[in-house]
């Protein structure tokens, strides 16, 4: 008798163990643990993962698993031991642990089917399965079911000549375009235009555009170019002359690129001082976590590139991550440029479908690297020789939903079960990174200069309360206006950098200061100017821009702030003749629109590139010689203890967009606050200057790297039933830790309200707290028991966000 062990995807405390499954007869051969299965249970069939097999169980009655999903197992064991990792340190329920390992193909909709492996023939397979694929392309995995031919099934995609495929039922809507055609001939048309008043001029456009083609036409473009209007076509649809109907037309941004191949540069001396222990560590099978610190332009990259080239020789694999943001084409070109067909690309701007092709690479032990953003760290690999982290600072590697994991700390799980090292890089390491590798827990890697020594850009710090008092009150500096004009003039380009984040342009009345806020949450509404709507970032309700003040009447009503759209149309008016390139999210929506916008302005058809901090990373173009940064402290003013870091962060990043190149860069950092060190210090780009100020800071506010934080979200749509369970949950948490900890709160969250939950916190910090793991679990499992009251209870266990 086998017995599986199953853990059912039912998300709840109680369903949170594993559950017993008799394995039947006809699939004892095939169930293995990793592979997904349908169970009943209680009334309904489930999916489930099988965690083991085993042949005894202290429960009596057992039913029977229905069938299985897979052919082979989608988690290996290192991903299923992971996976209680996993839900230990973030406090997940497993199955979550297990859902996040998988490309979203395995948990969308989809169609199973069974195809023949390239280069097979039908005439190649057993007699019952040859028939079949004589007449047919693939089989329907029910088919398969119903016809008893999973094992036999099995046994050719052991062989290699069958393969069991997922097709993914597309969740993006497939793009459609209206067309218009005649359903009048020659004749019947002539006849028309006879009988048409001499007035009616557009009409007879039209059916003259149809008298010289008899080809349809998409409707929004006969419109352009006739220069008639929808009223036009209505008229004549109603005369029974023309038709409208829609069409699917194909989307393929990422044509088919060939890559230039790159082979290893020789290392300078700072490189190859820095890529030695590494490759010892790989020799060795020793782990380490080294913190490759480099300032941008420094050549990271290329010792990334030439470590991983090291592993492939032995052998084994490679992860990259990337934050989503700077997984650009010039990223990615520059590991396919030297691995070539050897990498996978994982990022979200691929379909489902295509994830789950990547993904299949991997898993097959088609390619060696797997390059992507922070679900990569998940990759299907058996044999991993190093992983890397670049910008190990970004907040992006941290997953705010459940299992709220960093990946930094699965980097380091998976790496010290394969003896390999761990790369994280940055120009402006987090403090917990840098602070860990002051105590050598990890390994400092330095690369202090810009490849050829070049110079970093000179940075001035603009005052704007200065240009206020001088009677300036444009968003543009007169200092940065001069050097705009300076550098359109010389056909050099430059980047405006625009913070939105906390900045973001909102709907106030100029009368009495009334901003419209979400009705839901207590935040105020973003304009998005195309449509003229106002929307919650939230939860998503819109609403159109009011006429009137709703307190004052007044008609001053209108949108504030300094959107993108904003400082477009004031550039516009102040340098008419440069040419811009927005690019935020209305303009990089669509799918392949970001790297149409960077290959225009690489192109020089642009003067200007405009945007948020989408643009602070990956660019290098040699012919930008000027950074603007518009607004440099809007994020200082967030509620949280990381905003001088981020400050810090981001205004560094910028600034090393500039005089990558031969040409020298200049950047200038606008700001309100000037006197404030994050700003003063990224001026001077000095890391450690500020690393010192900043732990001094956090130092005395008991914030990480000196203690660690948890934080408990507790929401209602009562205001007093979510303060008082805090309340009770902040008492309890006390009561349960030395007096060592220190327990905040209850207090509102810094967005007390979204989606009309009233939302509480109890923030926790510590150093070393043996109790709490057990203490959170306990309040989890209370609520889950308790969720009837409408409570909801969440722990963020070092959190990224405090929001
Ligand atoms: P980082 O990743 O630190 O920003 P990169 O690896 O991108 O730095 O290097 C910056 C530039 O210097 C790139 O154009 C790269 O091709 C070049 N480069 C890197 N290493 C070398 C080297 N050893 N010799 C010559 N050029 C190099
Ligand atoms: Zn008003
Ligand atoms: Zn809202």
């Amino acid at each position: 008798m086998r017995i599986a062990s199953v853990i059912v995807d039912v998300p709840a405390k109680q369903t949170d163990k594993t559950f017993d499954y008799l394995i039947p007869e006809q699939w004892s051969d095939i169930i293995q643990p990793g592979m997904r299965v349908i169970v009943p249970f209680g009334p309904r069939n489930v999916q489930g993962f099988v965690t083991g097999i085993k042949t005894e169980s202290e429960f009596v009655k057992l039913r029977e698993i229905i069938e299985p999903m897979d052919l082979e197992p989608v988690l290996n064991k290192e991903l299923l031991a992971l996976g209680d990792w996993l839900t230990e340190q973030t406090l997940c329920f497993k199955i979550f642990a297990y859902q996040v390992m998988l490309p979203a193909a395995l948990k969308a909709k989809y169609e199973k089917k069974v195809i023949l492996a390239s280069g097979v023939q039908p005439a190649d397979l057993p007699a019952t399965l040859q028939s079949f694929f004589e007449q047919n392309d693939r089989m329907d995995w029910t088919q398969a079911l119903h016809h008893g031919l999973v094992s036999l099934i099995q046994r050719e995609a052991a062989n290699g000549r069958l393969e069991v495929v997922y097709e993914v039922k597309e969740r993006v809507k497939k793009k459609r375009v209206k067309m218009v055609r005649s359903l009048a001939n020659i004749h019947e048309l002539e006849q028309e235009m006879e009988k048409l008043p001499a007035n009616a001029e557009k009409q007879k456009l039209v059916l003259n555009y149809y008298l010289q083609h008899d080809q349809p036409i998409e409707l929004k473009q006969l419109t352009e170019e006739l220069k008639v209007s929808s009223a036009t076509f209505k008229t004549l649809i109603e005369k029974g002359l023309l038709k409208t109907y829609e069409v699917e037309v194909y989307r393929n941004p990422f044509e088919n690129k060939s890559f230039e191949r790159t082979s290893p540069l020789p290392l300078t001396q700072a490189q190859q001082g820095a890529i030695e222990p590494i490759l010892n560590s790989i020799e060795t099978n020793q782990h380490e976590v080294f913190l490759l610190y480099g300032v941008t332009g420094s050549g990271k990259t290329e010792v990334y590139l030439q470590a991983i080239q090291e592993v492939i020789e032995k052998g084994k694999e490679a992860i990259v991550l990337v934050p989503e943001i700077s997984l650009t084409p010039q990223m990615v070109n520059r590991f396919k440029g030297r691995f070539g067909d050897l990498v996978a690309v994982l990022h979200s701007g691929l379909s489902a479908g295509e994830k789950y092709d990547e993904w299949r690479k991997i898993q097959r032990k088609e390619v060696k690297v797997a390059v992507g953003a922070r679900s990569a760290i998940f990759a299907p690999f058996e044999n991993i020789g190093i992983i890397i982290i670049d910008e190990e600072h970004e907040t992006s590697y941290k997953q705010e939903d459940m299992p709220r994991y960093h990946a930094k700390d699965v980097a380091i799980e998976r790496a010290k079960k394969y003896n390999c090292p761990v790369i994280l890089g940055s120009a402006t390491p987090s403090l917990e990174s840098f602070a860990r590798a002051q105590k050598n827990v990890y390994h400092l890697l330095s690369l202090p200069t810009r490849m050829n020594n070049q110079a970093l850009p000179s940075v001035e710090i603009i005052d704007m309360r200065e240009e206020l008092r001088a009677g300036n009150r444009s968003m543009f500096s007169r200092k940065l206006f001069e050097l705009l004009k300076d550098r359109l003039e010389k056909g050099e380009q430059s980047v405006l950098f625009l913070n939105k984040r906390g900045h973001s342009s909102f709907v106030m009345c100029r009368d009495c200061g009334y901003v419209v806020n979400c009705p839901n949450c207590d935040i105020s509404l973003t304009y998005h100017r195309a449509g003229g709507i106002m929307k919650c970032h939230y939860c998503g309700f819109e609403s159109p821009v009011p006429r009137i003040c709703p307190e004052c009447t007044s008609e001053y009503i209108r949108y504030f702030g300094t959107g993108t759209q904003k400082v477009e149309e004031e550039l516009g008016k102040i340098l008419p003749e440069a040419r811009v390139i927005r690019m935020d999210v209305d303009t990089t929506g669509r799918k392949g629109a970001h790297e149409r916008l960077l290959s225009d302005f690489q192109d020089g058809k642009a003067d200007v590139l405009l945007g948020t901090q989408m643009i602070a990373k990956g660019l290098d173009f040699p012919n930008i010689t000027l950074v603007g940064v518009l607004s440099a402290d809007t994020m200082l003013h967030l509620p949280d203890f990381r905003s001088s870091e981020k400050t810090f962060q981001l205004l560094t990043q910028v600034s090393g967009r500039a005089g990558r190149h031969q040409l020298p860069g200049e950047v200038i950092i606008q700001t309100y606050s000037p006197e404030h060190y994050s700003i003063i210090l990224a001026g001077t780009q000095d890391y450690n200057l500020f690393y010192q100020q900043e732990m001094m800071v956090r130092k005395m506010h008991h914030y990480p790297p000196f203690y660690y934080l948890s934080i408990i979200t507790v929401t209602h749509e009562q205001l007093l039933a979510a303060v008082s369970a805090t309340e009770k949950i902040a008492g309890y948490v006390r009561s349960q830790l030395s007096n060592q900890a220190v327990v905040l709160g209850p207090a509102a969250s810094p967005i007390p309200r979204i989606n009309n939950r009233y939302r509480y916190q109890c923030l926790i910090k510590y150093k070393r707290e043996p109790n709490l793991t057990k203490t959170l679990k306990t309040i989890l499992d209370q609520h889950q028991r308790e969720s009837k009251d409408g409570l909801l209870v969440s722990i963020d266990v070092n959190p990224f966000i405090l929001m």
